[in-house]
This record gives C-alpha cells, sequence and structure tokens, in this order.
C-alpha cells in the first residue's frame, strides 16, 4: 500500500511544477503554493541539456520546448565601438542545437509546466507557508491566507532564498555562498536589431550583453559584474536598479542606451550569484528540490537542468519506495548528488571567462574564443556543460 499520498510543494517555476507532474503521473496528490499572485514570467534564456532533456522528453513536451526554443545561433564579445572582436556560436559554446538540446526562456518554461500540471494538480498562487511542524501523523501547515492543513510531505522549491529551508533548517547564512557576481536581466526592444544573436561588452570585471528573443520582436538586456558585497535586499526592486544603474553609468557601447529601459523593466530580474551547499536536503518529512537545496548559481548555466532532474529523482524514487520518505528522501539525495556537485564545480571558473577582471583577461578571453572552433579539444572545452549536464543517467521509475 502506497504511503504518504498528500505533498505540499511550495514554489511555482520550475522545480516546483516539474515535480507536481512527476507526483501525479505517479499517483501522488500533490499541492502547489505559489508566494506571487501568479506565475512569474521573465528571466534569462537557459537552456535544457542532456539528461534535462531526456526528462523533458519522458514529460512529453520536448516538441514544446523546441518549439520556443530562442534559436539563438552564437555570441559576439563586441569593443566600445560595437566591432566584434570575437565570435562564437552556440553549438560550439555549450552544445546547444545538438542531440535536441535547446535553450528557452525561463518564463516560457515555467508556463509549459505549469500548463501540463494545472488541470489536475491544486495550484494556491498569492499565498505561502507561515509556520509549519511535523510530527508521525504529518506536517501540520499554516498558511498566511487559506485554512490550516496537514499534509503527509512538504518539499521546498522555492528558489535560492527558500523559505521553507529556512523555517526547517534555519538561517540562509549557513548554507549561502557568495560567487562574487551579481546579474541582472530584463527585457528590452530589440533596438540593436539582433538576430538569433548576443553581444557582449566586456570592462574589467564587468559584462553588459542584449540577446534578441522571440524571433527577434524582442531582446534581453543582461548585466553582470564582479562584487564581493552580498549584503542587499532581494525584495526592494528600486535600490536594484539604482545599483545597477550606477555600476554601469560610466560605459560605452550602448551601455546608455540599455540602462534607458530600466525604469520600463517588468520583469527585472536580479541577484547575487549565489550557491546553496548543505550536507542534506531532507528532514524527517521535509524536503528540497532546485535552487532551494541545490541552486548551483546563473554561472553554472543549468539550474533548470538540475530543478528538472531532481524533480524527476525525487518522485521517481518516492514511488519507487511505495511512498516511504524515509528510504525515498536518502535515495534521491545519493542519485541527485553527483550532478549537483558537478555543476557547482563547474560554476566557479565561469567567471572570469565571462566578466575578465582585466584588459588583458578579456584580451586573452577573446583570443582564446577566436582560436576555438579550430583547436582540436574544442570539444572538451565546448562540450563541459554537457558533461555536467549529463553527469546523472536517469532510470525508468515505473508509473
Ligand atoms: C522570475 C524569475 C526570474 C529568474 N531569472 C533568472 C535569470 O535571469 N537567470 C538565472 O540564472 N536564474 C533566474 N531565475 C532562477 C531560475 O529560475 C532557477 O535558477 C532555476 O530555474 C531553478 O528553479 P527553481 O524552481 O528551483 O527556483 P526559482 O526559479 O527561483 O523559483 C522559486 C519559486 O518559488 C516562489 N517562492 C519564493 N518564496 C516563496 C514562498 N515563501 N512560498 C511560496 N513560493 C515562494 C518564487 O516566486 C518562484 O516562483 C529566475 C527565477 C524567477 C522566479
Amino acid at each position: 500500500m502506497r504511503k504518504n499520498q498528500n505533498a505540499l510543494i511550495s514554489g511555482a517555476s520550475i522545480a516546483g511544477p516539474a515535480l507536481a507532474f512527476w507526483l501525479k503521473r505517479y499517483g501522488f496528490n500533490p499541492t502547489v503554493v505559489e508566494k506571487a499572485p501568479a506565475l512569474r514570467e521573465g528571466g534569462q534564456a537557459i537552456d535544457v541539456l542532456g539528461t534535462a532533456t531526456e526528462v523533458v522528453r519522458r514529460m512529453g513536451l520536448l516538441e514544446r520546448v523546441h518549439e520556443f526554443s530562442t534559436g539563438k545561433r552564437g555570441t559576439s564579445y563586441v569593443d566600445a565601438d560595437g566591432r566584434a572582436r570575437a565570435t562564437i556560436s552556440s553549438e560550439v559554446f555549450n552544445g546547444v542545437g545538438a542531440g535536441g538540446d535547446t535553450e528557452i526562456q525561463r518564463g516560457d518554461l515555467a508556463r509549459m509546466l505549469y500548463e501540463a500540471t494545472h488541470g489536475d494538480v491544486e495550484y494556491l498562487f498569492g499565498d505561502f507557508i507561515a509556520e509549519l511542524a511535523q510530527d508521525d501523523n504529518g506536517v501540520h501547515v499554516t498558511f498566511e491566507h487559506a485554512a490550516p492543513r496537514t499534509f503527509d510531505l512538504v518539499i521546498g522549491a522555492d528558489g535560492v532564498h527558500s523559505h521553507t529551508r529556512r523555517l526547517v533548517f534555519g538561517q540562509e547564512s549557513q548554507f549561502i555562498r557568495h560567487m562574487g557576481y551579481y546579474i541582472s536581466i530584463y527585457t528590452i526592444p530589440n533596438f540593436l536589431n539582433l538576430d538569433h544573436w548576443e553581444q557582449d561588452y566586456n570592462t574589467p570585471g564587468k559584462v553588459a550583453g542584449a540577446y534578441s528573443i522571440r524571433e527577434n520582436t524582442e531582446a534581453k538586456a543582461i548585466f553582470a559584474w564582479a562584487s564581493d558585497q552580498l549584503d542587499y535586499d532581494y525584495r526592494d526592486v528600486e535600490s536594484q536598479k539604482r545599483m545597477l544603474a550606477e555600476t554601469f553609468a560610466d560605459q560605452s557601447w550602448q551601455v546608455p542606451q540599455l540602462l534607458a529601459h530600466l525604469d520600463d523593466a517588468e520583469d527585472f530580474y536580479f541577484d547575487a550569484m549565489a550557491q546553496i551547499r548543505m550536507d542534506t536536503w531532507h528532514r524527517g518529512r521535509v524536503t528540497l528540490v532546485g535552487d532551494a537545496g541545490y541552486c548551483a548559481a546563473p554561472l553554472s548555466g543549468q539550474g533548470a537542468d538540475l530543478s528538472l532532474v531532481g524533480a524527476y529523482l525525487l518522485a521517481g524514487e518516492l514511488a519507487a519506495a511505495a511512498g516511504d520518505h524515509t528510504v525515498a528522501f536518502a535515495r534521491y539525495e545519493q542519485e541527485m548528488r553527483p550532478m549537483v556537485d558537478a555543476c557547482q564545480k563547474f560554476a566557479e571558473g565561469v567567471g572570469t571567462w565571462y566578466a575578465p577582471p582585466s584588459n588583458t583577461m578579456i584580451r586573452v578571453r577573446n583570443a582564446n574564443v577566436r582560436l576555438l572552433p579550430y583547436l582540436p579539444w574544442r570539444g572538451l572545452i565546448g562540450g563541459a556543460p554537457q558533461k555536467v549536464a549529463r553527469t546523472v543517467v536517469v532510470r525508468d521509475y515505473a508509473a
């Protein structure tokens, strides 16, 4: 007999709806609570690579993911006058375009996962877990708005600043590891007339760029910069916009034009690039999935992949253990840990490539980019994200 039918998932972005999908497939009864009043749009284009592509295929969503592919062909690293100093194709860079792997807008993927589940999964928008207490009978949850309920299991899929993690494991400061960079992204008009293309402009420790989306009808402005400071209010959007504008105030290329759209940016995203490192992701009847448990930072380029694979493994192990969380949570950690370790390690080296710390390093990076297609070992460099994305091979779990 299956135990623990009723699961509450906190967070409806990538990990939450993906987990709800698989739990429902295996006969569980998931409920998803999301703090935002509606599904959150926005964010960067994300790569769906390797094992995550296989997971999406098993969900029956691969064709749909391809329909929404950004189709980005490559990136130019430009100088202050907009001249390309180095150019690289997406396929050489990270294998996107090969073997079904693709790049898609984060918001499109989130919507797709939501649409695949909302017909038979209960979603509570505009609410969150205020308190929870667990005993042998379940997890007793008090919501901010809805009436209290008891669930068999609770899963935190509420991102890098997870509230579920804080309630169950304690303060974020114990687990967060700053990578030394900030990132910000928002939608702009495609005034650079980019054609499925990205342009990046570097100054020491900083990168400002833009890439076209939605068949070149729009673009995203993207900024990243080195900073040791991790002291900012991740809920205060106006001060984040000010921080971004001040950091890039003295820049040339098209930076002033990119910043001119800051005030109107409705999907503004800003965060310190940070990792979450925990010895264990479960305590009793509660566990974590995605960024909440093992954020690898945007530098890894694999946050969505980790969420998709983690959700698949967690639901699969629960099904395989007939709902026994004492067995399933430990097996999920065992299966998932190698991919998490590989992604977190991979991210450590990416910052100096993306935002080199000096003009010399920028020139060295550009020279490497120019040479890459001709190097016999180009597969080793371009194939590195692919290798990381395939760290885990997923097995079939009986439905
Ligand atoms: C709007 C948005 C934009 C993003 N943009 C980028 C980007 O540009 N670049 C990048 O690398 N990564 C971005 N991310 C993070 C990226 O989505 C994740 O790294 C990755 O996809 C893993 O997803 P996740 O589902 O684990 O966590 P997340 O995508 O962070 O999702 C967490 C979800 O939990 C919700 N939530 C938060 N607190 C609570 C709470 N107390 N109760 C209930 N729900 C809660 C959030 O609203 C969100 O929907 C963005 C995330 C969001 C939500």
